[in-house]
């Protein structure tokens, strides 16, 4: 069985943020693999252990500029079998459909090699933040979705989550083929050893344009984007903030704070 896991490129949330035409100015060297598409690769890794020796390979997709190489490098150092970075500048100013659209047939091209049973994704990049990525990535390849997994078993060909939501923990299956996006919750991420980050450095990246996977460039980019960024602007600093120094009183002045707020 092949697991795709997808894993996107995200400037670090560490940095001072600045916007161009509505979008996020990025440079080369404040970009990282998303937080959060380490617990997919932990997923597909853990998954592909369960099975027999030769059984399952996982292979990393990113989609982005020259710089987002550094991702699927990432997901090699965890331990993914192959590393696929589709780069186009057709792809500049993808929203939501476009991106997904340019997954979806990388996922196809990569379905020439053998069924790919499932695709796993992160819950949310940590840039864009929206979740709607793996929706959207279901619709394309017209699969099952399972979204926000707590837990994922594959067993029979069957793949089953849970999902604990506010007022409900919710156990769901479906047949594979099919989408899993995964919670924080959902494993521990694994640190890469010296074994691997050495061995990855030899693994080669698939690099792969619009042309190699069939997508026509119009159908994609700002030009095809459903969404429009009308105006982005830096957070505000923060007012009225009120700094007290402990000097021993600091639970009172607190406790006062709250009480003339009638927060306690
Ligand atoms: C080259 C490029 C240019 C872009 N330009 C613009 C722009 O000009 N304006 C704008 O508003 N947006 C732009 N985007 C952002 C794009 O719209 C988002 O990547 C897309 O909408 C996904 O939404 P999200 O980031 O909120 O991801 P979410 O839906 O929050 O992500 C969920 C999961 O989907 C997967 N995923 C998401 N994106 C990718 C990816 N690119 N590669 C692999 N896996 C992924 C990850 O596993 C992630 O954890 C661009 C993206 C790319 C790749």
């Amino acid at each position: 069985m092949r697991i795709v896991v997808t894993v996107k490129f995200v400037p670090d949330l560490q940095s001072q943020r600045s916007f161009t035409d509505g979008t996020v100015t990025r440079t080369a060297d404040d970009g990282t693999m998303n937080e959060l598409d380490e617990n997919a690769v932990e997923a597909a890794l853990q998954l592909k252990e369960s099975l027999p020796e030769g059984e399952a390979e996982v292979y990393a997709i990113t989609v982005g500029g020259p710089d987002a190489v550094a991702a699927v490098r990432k997901a090699l150092q965890l331990g993914v079998d192959h590393a696929v970075h589709v780069c186009d500048e057709a792809i500049a100013g993808s929203d939501v459909f476009g991106t997904a659209r340019v997954l979806a047939a990388a996922v196809r091209q990569i379905e020439k090699d053998g069924p790919v049973g499932l695709v796993i994704t992160g819950m949310a990049a940590l840039d864009g933040l929206t979740s709607m990525l793996p929706t959207a990535l279901a619709a394309q390849l017209d699969i099952a979705q399972l979204t926000l997994a707590s837990t994922l078993a594959v067993a029979d060909g069957v793949a089953t989550i849970e999902r604990h939501l506010p007022d409900a923990h919710e156990t769901v299956t479906a047949k594979l083929p099919a989408l899993v996006s995964v919670t924080d919750e959902a494993n521990k991420p694994r640190y890469p050893n010296f074994k691997l980050i050495m061995a990855a450095r030899s693994k080669p990246v698939t690099t792969l344009s619009l042309a190699d996977i069939g997508v026509d460039r119009a159908q994609v980019g700002a030009m095809a984007s459903r969404t429009t960024v009308i105006e982005a602007s830096p957070q505000p600093p923060r007012e009225n903030r009120l700094k007290v120094t402990d000097t021993g009183d600091g639970g009172t002045h607190l406790a006062q704070f709250l009480i003339e707020r009638g927060l306690a």
